[in-house]
This record gives structure tokens, sequence and C-alpha cells, in this order.
């Protein structure tokens, strides 16, 4: 028998990331690390996917950057690259991120402010932190994962210059993806969800009413707090599971929480690089679309090269803050 070298990913292979809604059937509380991720100056702890927890409800991607202060160079800056089958959401705690994609789109994201680029078919786009900034960068990048009904839409961008806020004595909650109560976040999604910054003031409280059929997830950003009593230590990411009404979040020196959230995916999804699809061929495609400037458009107004894909056969997780 012969034997002939194989092009990377011709014989359909590609190394991508199985991604499945596990669920849960009750309340419960599992604690799984953030990973340490450097780019240039920038530290990313990657909280979504990890290894026993793909998903929460749709979202299915979570970085954490900063807080970091500088005085000179530009912290941010991710070179134009693809995306399909998903939504990229940015929030911001400090600091601002210059967006610009292959619609035309220009946005300055500041916080208080979401970014939500809903990727449909096919979109490109370059985050960088602009020329006019504070010297301070704080904020997160989620994804959510489109259903198989929408994903191969138009492609769309949409820039929230502040999102909808519920105040009470204890804190403070900015409702930035789908609604906690009856707040409801201007931002577009395509299956129930919710995304929200929760500050607890010091010697807080705050009770933030959740779905009991929504699955949700905890990540500390700064400050000490504790949930139903049980202390949630930074960098790791809780899993809070199903069948709660509320969470109920104290603080003794003030803290802020990322909540996320929502109705369990249905769908497996198959992870590569910065895609999101169903299939190897699909993602395949994708790629080779990338490659020959084909159906992604250009990010125009970013001056520097565009990022290239990966090989099929290397297993692409996404690039730091994409
Ligand atoms: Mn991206």
């Amino acid at each position: 028998m012969s034997s002939r070298a194989i092009p990377p990913g011709s014989d359909g292979t590609v190394n991508a990331e199985s991604c499945v809604s596990l669920g849960a059937a009750q309340p419960q509380l599992d604690a799984y690390p953030t990973r340490d991720i450097a780019l240039g100056h920038l530290q990313v702890q990657r909280a979504l996917p990890v290894k026993g927890r793909r998903l929460i409800g749709p979202w299915c991607f979570l970085d954490r950057f900063g807080p970091l202060s500088f005085t000179e160079g530009a912290p941010m800056d991710v070179a134009a690259h693809p995306h399909i089958g998903l939504q990229t959401v940015s929030w911001l705690l400090d600091g601002e991120i210059a967006h610009r994609d292959s619609l035309g789109s220009e946005s300055v994201l500041r916080p208080g402010g979401v970014n939500v680029m809903t990727s449909g078919r096919a979109i490109a786009h370059a985050e960088q932190t602009p020329r006019d900034h504070t010297g301070r960068l704080n904020g997160v990048q989620l994804w959510t994962a489109l259903p198989d009904a929408v994903r191969r839409a138009a492609p769309a961008f949409q820039h929230v210059g502040e999102v909808p806020r519920l105040e009470s004595p204890g804190g403070l909650v900015q409702v930035f993806s789908g609604a906690v109560g009856d707040v409801h976040s201007a931002a577009t999604h395509f299956s129930p969800i919710v995304g929200a910054e929760v500050q607890v003031h010091r010697g807080g409280t705050v009770t933030v009413p959740v779905a009991p059929s929504h699955e949700h997830g905890l990540l500390v950003l700064d400050g000490d707090v504790t949930l139903e009593g049980q202390p949630l230590a930074p960098r790791v990411l809780y899993y809070t599971g199903t069948w709660r009404h509320a969470l109920e979040l104290v603080s003794i020196a003030g803290a802020r929480v990322l909540l996320v959230g929502g109705a369990p995916f249905p769908e497996t999804i198959l992870m590569w690089w910065n895609f999101v699809a169903r299939t190897p061929d699909e993602i395949r495609e994708a790629r080779t679309d990338w490659e020959a400037h084909r159906r992604f458009g250009e990010v125009l107004n970013y001056s520097g090269p565009r990022l290239d894909a990966p090989e099929l056969l290397h297993l692409a997780r996404p690039n730091p803050v994409s």
C-alpha cells in the first residue's frame, strides 16, 4: 500500500472543539478556574469554553482582560479576522475599544455601553485601543452561538451607548444582554439570554431575579462577594445551574460581578478559531473563503495586515480578545 502526503484538512479533518450544553436539573455551584493567556502586552483570562462546561445558555466564549494601565502603545490590537455563526458582545468596566468591521461600521465602546456584532454567515472585524484613550483597559468579550435558524442571516453591528440599569440600595445591575426582571437591553439576541454587570456596594446585598428555566454563570470582576453565603473567588467561573429564582450577592468592601445565562442551548456546536459551525465542511469552507478574500469583505481603516487562518489540523482556539 502506497502512502502519500495529504495536505492538512484535505481529507475533511478539522481539529475543532465540539461544544454541547450539559444543562443542569437543579441549582448547583460548580467552580471552573480561568486560564491565563498572554497576547503581547495583553493578559487575558479565558473562562469559556472550559473543559466540562462549554456553554452557559447561548454563551460559548468569555475572555476577561485587564484591569491595566498603560502610558504608551496600544494594549489591544486585534487585526482583522473573520467570524461565522456567532455574536460578539463587548463590555467594558474601564477604558475604550475601537471597533471596525467589513460592513463599514466604526464605533468606540466605552463603559456603560455595549457592542454587539452579529456575524450571521460572514463578517470580519478589528479591535484596537483608539488613539484617543484614557490609558486604561478593563473588560470582557463574549460570544453567543447563533441558533441554526438564523446563523446564515445577514451580518449586523449594533452599538448601544448606554444599557438599562436596575438600582437598589445595595447596588446596581447594568443589563447589556437580554433581561433582568422587566429591564431589557436594547441589544438584539436570538435565544433566551441574560448578560449583566452586577455592582454590589460596600456592605450591600443585591438580589438579582433570574428565570428558573435558565442556567447561569458568575465571574467576579473585582472585590469580594458571596453567593448565598458561599465566597466566590476571583479568576474562577462559577456555574449556578437551573431552578433558581434569584441570585443573592453580598459584599463587605464592594464588588463587581459578571452574570451570564440563558436557556440551555439545544444545539451541539463546533468551534474552531473564530468560527462557530455545525460541521467540519462549514469550517473548511469558511477558512478557504477567508484565505481567498471571499465572502467576508475587508475591514477598511485598519492599517495592519489581517490575521491568517491556522491550518485545519491545528486545534485552533480563538484569538485572545476576539
Ligand atoms: Mn472577533
